[in-house]
């Protein structure tokens, strides 16, 4: 049987190939792909904006069922909810489990997306067997050095896809908290006042993470104003839209909200190095800057270090999420009531990829969806 998927030669460029259906080595398993969300780093990707070893099948955000498993695959994986049974819907954490070998790991094993010894799906070359190495696929090859996690019956089949996107935004989120005994006033907690700055996809899951996990008063900004109502719907109390707002404007419309001091954590997910710098004029004294929005390079920016010093602040940054981090998405997509199915806005069949590629950012498209079978 041949296995349909969609290769990028090269930026720019997207190929519908077709390979082998692969048999699972006795460590792996096959996966038939029921949808994958199009991530804003596959548009970098496309766009050349990310240094690959190309082709690449690309594809990170996978719901599937389970369909060849091999002898050994639920003991050598990182299986949760598991053993996985053929006809289960599971999810695979695109970070490969850790080398354990690497600086990274022997010393610092608490972040271990640090990790250079990480197979990544949908950013790793295809020229080899199983070549099946991404999610914009039929079918994709899951290799024994994976975390699958078998996706709740509870979590509604629409907002499945999400899963990825929400370890990120879960992830944002717990980097303001601050580890270790709580001081009354330090990182994010309970009633926390948070600006997110960007409401795309990831500044809407991060919304809706900081209003179920218990914030104070959500400040969002963006410069579409369709996007600032869908940042209402996934919580936020205000909304500002930057076209309409000089900086200074927005900063003391932003103080005014927070007893003249600005907010305890700033959140950027705009992507754009302005916001960025705004981030650190909008937080507050002894607060926090969450930057997430920069997984690629856009460029620089103007910052005064001052600030930093002066407010005394911590400025942490987001790359991706420990595996682990999708128990937290899984449970929070368990008990969420916010309406995350509005975030899903355009399914697409695997030969309308790079329509879907191009689509992303436009006015009222949030998560678009591929599904193989359509
Ligand atoms: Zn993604
Ligand atoms: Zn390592």
């Amino acid at each position: 049987m041949k296995v349909q998927a969609a290769v990028m030669v090269q930026p720019g460029q997207i190929e519908i190939q077709e390979f082998d259906k692969p048999t699972p080595e006795d460590d792996a398993l096959l996966l038939r792909v029921d949808k994958v969300g199009i991530c804003g780093s596959d548009k970098h990707m496309y766009l050349g904006h990310t240094a690959l070893k190309f082709p690449v099948i690309p594809g990170h955000e996978v719901v599937g069922t389970a369909t060849d498993i091999g002898k050994y695959a639920n003991q050598v994986m990182s299986v949760m909810g598991g053993p996985i049974k053929s006809g289960d819907r599971v999810t695979v954490v695109p970070g490969s489990k850790n080398c354990g070998r690497c600086y990274y790991c022997l010393h610092v094993p608490g972040r271990p997306t640090l990790c250079s010894g990480r197979t990544i799906y949908g950013f790793s070359n295809s020229e080899t067997p199983p070549y099946l190495t991404g999610e914009f696929s039929e079918y994709t090859y899951i290799h024994g050095n994976s975390w699958v996690y078998k996706i709740p019956d509870e979590i509604p089949e629409e907002i499945t896809v999400l899963i990825e996107p929400v370890a990120v935004a879960t992830r944002a989120v717990e980097r303001a908290c601050s580890p270790g005994l709580p001081q009354v006033g330090d990182g994010y907690s309970i009633g926390s006042r948070v600006a997110v700055l960007g409401c795309g996809p990831i500044g809407l899951l991060v919304i809706a993470v900081l209003r179920d996990s218990g914030a104070g008063t959500i400040i969002a900004t963006d410069l579409v104003d369709s996007r600032l109502e869908m940042a209402t719907q996934m919580g936020a109390d205000v909304v500002i839209n930057v076209g309409n707002t000089s900086l200074k404007e927005r900063t003391e419309q932003i103080q005014a909200l927070t007893n003249g001091v600005g907010v305890d954590i700033a959140i950027e997910c705009a992507g754009i190095p302005s916001v960025f710098s705004e981030a650190l004029d909008v937080v507050r004294r002894g607060g926090k800057v969450i930057e997430v929005g920069h997984y690629t390079d856009s460029g620089i920016t103007e910052v005064r270090p001052h600030q930093i010093c002066n407010k005394d602040l911590d400025v942490c940054g987001v790359w991706a999420y420990p595996q682990i981090q999708f128990q937290t998405a899984l449970d929070f997509l368990q008990r969420t009531q916010i309406p995350l199915h509005k975030l899903i806005t355009h399914h697409l069949p695997l030969n309308e990829l790079e329509a879907g590629i191009d689509m992303l950012g436009d006015e009222g498209v949030y998560k678009v969806v591929i599904e193989p079978d359509l």
